[in-house]
């Protein structure tokens, strides 16, 4: 009997589709967004409901199971996968109602970010989280979610009103402010530890259009531009975001054709408000930073400049992921990014570096689990190809820009943006909230069967 027939049979009533590795859709099952992992599980639950979830946890306990808790699939780490044990993937949980009287949205845990701004667009409304839509709603939610409007809303945390939560015994609870404090607290920022979240509700926002386009600058003029940047956002309103980044300018529309493939730095604008108010807000950057390239901001609704980078990076490219955060971008750091920018190994290889202060800076380090408040920037560093004998020569470019860049940062990292570097560097990036974190862990998953993850060992374990 295959290990589908034998999880069937104690799976009464799962309506959902068990693969197993004899099953003609397991290769396609399999394939998270990371090409660089390869990871083969004995078993993917597709859920199709909440008893679903519940059935194949209860299962993976009974059985001490190793279980992997599916999303979007996004992660750069491979967390939405395992080799032998079972991915319980919630793809199936996708939909996403919106209130617009109550100005929330609620969106299933697997949901994609393109399925909830669809949603919330059709009624003028959005919540603010990360820039590309084919990412999973669930994991970027629990790991904090930063983007286009994270100045403007904070983070996807920061509106974040109830989650659904599967916990590690099978049984539903809702988490929020005056229900399950502590591991509402906890699921903000912590991750996939504490269950398996098959509810999110959001607060929205009036965002019809927005103002947004990329600014690109050759990168021979880097420095210039990136202190230019760094002077200019320090009091920048809050209705203006804009990350800084290096890239190559993609190769089709709407980019001139004499621009393809150049090596830029830039600044990716998102501005939440009218275009006179947006040109005003963006023009001491260029005055500063005078003769760009290309000047492209201009009105689109939200969602198209969520999914604005879709079509250049698909599923199943080669992804080597490291990460910063910043509280300061002092003169030597800027001479080492405009090293590293300069020295991008592929055309797909970027480095973004997202201005996390403004909404973010209204809460406190220690009201949500994600500890690092007071720092401004959250940089990746992101080695990108499609082909696999690249893969060593971006990773190297990764790390060694990462490194570089270490004695100038805050000392811990946006983990939804890292590979696994290994529980010390979790700790790091909890920074004052990790005890408080391992408290609720033993709480909820004492056993610490949602593992697969940047994991928080339960305390007195
Ligand atoms: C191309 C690309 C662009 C990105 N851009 C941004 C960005 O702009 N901003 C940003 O903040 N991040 C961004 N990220 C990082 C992203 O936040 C993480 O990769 C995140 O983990 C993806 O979530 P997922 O659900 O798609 O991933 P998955 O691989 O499915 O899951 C990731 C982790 O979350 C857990 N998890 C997922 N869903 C649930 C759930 N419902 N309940 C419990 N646990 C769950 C999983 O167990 C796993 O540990 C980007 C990633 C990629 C690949």
């Amino acid at each position: 009997m295959t290990a589908a027939h034998v999880a069937r049979q104690e799976l009464n009533g799962f309506q959902g589709r068990l693969i197993d590795r004899d099953d003609p859709e397991y290769e396609a099952a399999r394939a998270i967004y990371n090409a660089m992992i390869d990871r083969r599980p004995g078993l993917i639950a597709q859920c199709a409901s909440v008893e679903d979830v519940r059935s194949v946890v209860r299962y993976a306990r009974k059985h001490d199971i190793l279980l992997a808790v599916r999303g979007g699939g996004h992660n750069g780490a491979g967390f939405g996968t395992c080799d032998d044990g079972i991915v319980l993937d919630l793809g199936g949980l996708d939909s996403v109602s919106v209130d617009p009287a109550a100005r929330t949205a609620t969106a299933g845990g697997g949901a994609t970010l393109a399925q909830l701004d669809a949603a919330t667009g059709e009624h003028g409304l959005a919540t603010p989280s990360g820039i590309i839509s084919t990412t999973g709603v669930g994991g970027i939610t629990l790991g904090g979610g930063l983007g286009h409007m994270t100045r403007t809303f904070g983070l996807a945390i920061d509106n974040l009103l109830e989650a659904e939560v599967v916990l590690a015994d099978g049984e539903v609870v809702r988490a929020n402010a005056s229900q399950n404090e502590d591991l509402f607290w906890a699921l903000r920022g912590g991750g996939g530890n504490f269950g398996v979240v098959t509810e999110f509700t959001f607060r929205v926002h009036p965002v019809g259009t927005v103002i947004a386009g990329p600014t690109f600058w050759d990168v021979s003029q880097a420095e210039d531009v990136l202190r230019a940047y760094r002077d200019f956002m320090r009091t920048a309103p809050r209705e203006l975001n804009g990350f800084f980044l290096f890239a190559s300018v993609p190769p089709g529309d709407p980019f001139p054709p004499e621009l393809h493939f150049h090596k830029v730095c830039g600044v990716l604008w998102c501005y939440v408000g009218d275009e006179a108010s947006a040109a005003a807000a963006m023009q001491p950057m260029l005055d500063a930073a005078p003769e760009p390239l290309l000047h492209g901001p201009g009105p689109m609704p939200h969602a198209a400049i969520q999914g604005a980078f879709d079509g250049v990076y698909p599923k199943g490219d080669q992804w080597y992921w490291r990460a910063e955060f910043f509280n300061e971008i002092t003169d030597e750091a800027i001479a080492i990014h405009a090293k590293y920018g300069a020295a991008m190994p592929t055309w797909k290889s970027t480095m973004h570096m997202y201005p996390i202060d403004g909404a973010v800076h209204d809460v406190g380090n220690d009201d949500t689990a994600w500890g690092y408040r007071e720092a401004n920037f959250s940089a990746v560093f992101a080695g990108v190809d499609p082909d696999p004998s690249n893969a060593e020569v971006i990773k190297a470019w990764s790390v060694e820009y990462n490194d570089a860049l270490k004695p100038y940062g805050s000392g811990g990292a946006y983990l939804n943006m890292i590979m696994d570097e290994g529980p010390e560097r979790v700790r790091a990036s909890f920074k004052g909230n990790y005890d408080k974190l391992a408290s609720v862990k033993a709480e909820y998953d004492p056993s610490n069967l949602f593992r697969v993850n940047q994991n928080i060992a339960p305390a007195n374990n």
